[in-house]
């Protein structure tokens, strides 16, 4: 068989995931190997919204205002609404900020939020866009029309069996193999990896229209998530990205019902176009294990959850972001045996954790929905009645789906090998409000600096300690250390008064991935240890 060229990750899957990886280990100057069997991006639309913590880290990579350009226009409201049908006014409105007014809100205030607020942007539109910039990236060849077969590995590399469209099969070296394949993902099957939790929930059907109209003409307001209050099938309309599409999700029993029930929820004489209908099941699952040796899983070939709160896509780059420094560190040689260790310890409790966080979702979902009665269009007191009740109901728990930043951004890395121990619990890990914290682990939350310059912007791809409130603290131990070991590390001073407010302590080193490894507010005696455990050795070998 053919043995094409080595590479030091073989990436298996061209999904937002995937993507994603490949973009940031080839900004880490990586060689990398993305396959995907099909012959273009998706064509579906599945995912539409990047969540903030997505978007922060799609700014570090410096992409945040091309995803902004490619999705919907920064100035449309993001409202979610049940209505009896589109031509109706709604039984319960919850408004929820255009980007622009979100952005508007951030720049004003310096509380330690989030630095990016969400995007819209359809996943048909977002991965045309990565790919399209993950292909300008020198060392990362990408190969669409390729199939990832089978592997075999030993203690130094992977050997993959490659697929190429019509043409014969392949191997393909590499140190490292991710398996980014999705839900039915082939590497992880191969690790003999079982998921854990419910399978097969749901099945549901999802239609793609053009409806040209319908955006300028909804008498309750334009939005993105419109609920229509009629049981059984509760048809749930989402807006995309052009502001021209629409996606319908029902229980429908036939594609000809999907195109019946977007009609009758519109109740509006207006033309539309049925592009693609597609089934999919709901399921809550989380792998056993991340990785086996040299092979790693990411995404949803890790995770599966409802859609319910945008957990997917979302949890998946946080995977990619998590895992692509800790790969880099190692081939570049400085990387300890811990660090990609770390990656599970890190990455499967919260994988776990949003499984939990979107169950809780579709059961306020489902619990809106067990109050519809079919007396709920009846101009008649029990018609009131079931209205009033569902729509307080709606109130109550689909803010469980749109008011969640502490389970988007709020993720601790408590148990990680490669951060520092604090005593204590640490932050709650299912409080859905964001709170900012520096506990090790957590992500560094974001501060304006002077002149509108956020803290954020100003930290390297490597590790940085932060000195703030005018420390006297000696960093030379540490930095010692970090030399010795050949990691990066920069030192910041911070004058910045509210960054101390905030941040609570002098001195944080923050990892290559803006999650804090250490705080304090002096060195222990054995400073070099924060290096030594950071970067993944063990505090005896340097
Ligand atoms: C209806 C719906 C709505 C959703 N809404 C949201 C949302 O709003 N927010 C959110 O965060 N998530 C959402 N999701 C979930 C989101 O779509 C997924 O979590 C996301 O696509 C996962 O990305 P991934 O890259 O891990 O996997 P995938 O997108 O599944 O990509 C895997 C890729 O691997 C390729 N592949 C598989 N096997 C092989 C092989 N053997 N060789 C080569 N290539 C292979 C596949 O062709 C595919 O391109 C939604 C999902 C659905 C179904």
């Amino acid at each position: 068989m053919n043995r094409v060229a080595d590479t030091q990750v073989l990436i298996v899957g061209a999904g937002p995931v995937g993507l994603t990886l490949a973009l940031d280990l080839g900004r880490r100057g990586v060689h990398c190997t993305l396959i995907e069997r099909n012959t273009s991006t998706i064509q579906l639309p599945k995912m539409e919204r990047c969540n903030a913590r997505t978007m922060e880290i799609y700014r570090r990579l410096g992409i945040a205002e091309r995803v902004r350009d490619a999705g919907l226009p920064r100035e449309a409201p993001m409202d979610v609404f049940l209505a009896l049908s589109m031509a109706d006014p709604p039984l319960a409105h919850l408004p929820c900020p255009s980007v622009a007014a979100a952005k508007a809100e951030i720049a004003a205030h310096n509380d330690g939020g989030l630095l990016e607020p969400y995007q819209l942007i359809s996943q048909y539109t977002l991965e045309p866009l990565l790919r399209s910039i993950v292909e300008t990236i020198p060392c990362v060849t990408v190969r669409f029309g390729c199939e990832f077969i089978s592997f075999t590995q030993d203690e130094n590399s992977v050997t993959a069996v490659l697929q190429p469209k019509d043409a014969p099969q392949e191997t393909i070296r590499a140190s490292y193999l991710v398996g980014c394949d999705g839900g039915s993902s082939t590497v992880r099957k191969q690790l003999g990896i079982p998921l854990q939790g419910d399978g097969n929930i749901r099945k549901l059907r999802q239609a793609l229209f053009r409806c040209d109209d319908l955006y300028e003409r909804i008498p309750m307001g334009k939005g993105r998530h419109y609920h229509i209050a009629e049981g059984p099938l509760f048809p749930f309309i989402i807006l995309q990205d052009s502001t021209r599409h629409w996606t319908l999700h029902a229980g429908a029993a036939s594609d000809a019902e999907m195109a019946e029930t977007f009609k009758k929820s519109l109740a509006m004489p207006i033309g539309f176009e049925m592009l693609s209908v597609n089934k999919w099941t709901q399921h809550l699952l989380c792998a056993e294990r991340y990785s086996g040796g040299r092979v790693f899983i990411a995404g949803d070939a890790a995770h599966l959850v409802i859609p319910t709160g945008g957990l997917g896509m979302n949890t998946g780059v946080g995977d990619a972001i998590d895992l692509s420094w800790k790969l880099a560190a190692t081939l570049a040689g400085w990387g300890g045996p811990q660090l990609l260790a770390s990656y599970e310890a890190e990455r499967r409790p919260i994988g776990l954790r949003n499984v939990k966080a979107s169950r809780a979702a579709m059961a306020g979902r489902l619990g809106w929905r067990a109050a519809y009665d079919p007396n709920v269009k009846e101009n008649t007191p029990e018609g009131a009645e079931t209205r009033a009740r569902m729509a307080s109901l709606f109130d109550l728990h689909q803010r469980k789906v749109t008011e969640i930043l502490g389970i988007e951004a709020g993720y601790c890395y408590v148990d990680s090998p490669i951060v520092w121990r604090e005593p204590g619990d640490g932050p709650d890990p299912d409080n859905p409000s964001y709170v900012p914290t520096t506990w090790p682990g957590a992500r560094l939350p974001h501060v304006w600096l002077d002149k509108g310059e956020a803290l954020h912007d100003r930290l390297g791809p490597g590790y940085t300690l932060l000195c703030l409130g005018g420390t006297q603290a000696d960093p030379s131990s540490l930095e010692k250390t970090f030399q010795k070991i050949r990691a990066p590390l920069d030192i910041l001073d911070v004058s910045s008064e509210r960054a101390r407010e905030i941040y609570q302590y002098d001195l944080i080193l923050v990892r290559p991935d803006l999650h804090v490894a250490w705080r304090g507010n002096k060195f222990p005696q054995e400073a070099s240890e924060i290096a030594t455990v950071a970067t993944g050795h063990p505090t005896s070998s340097v």
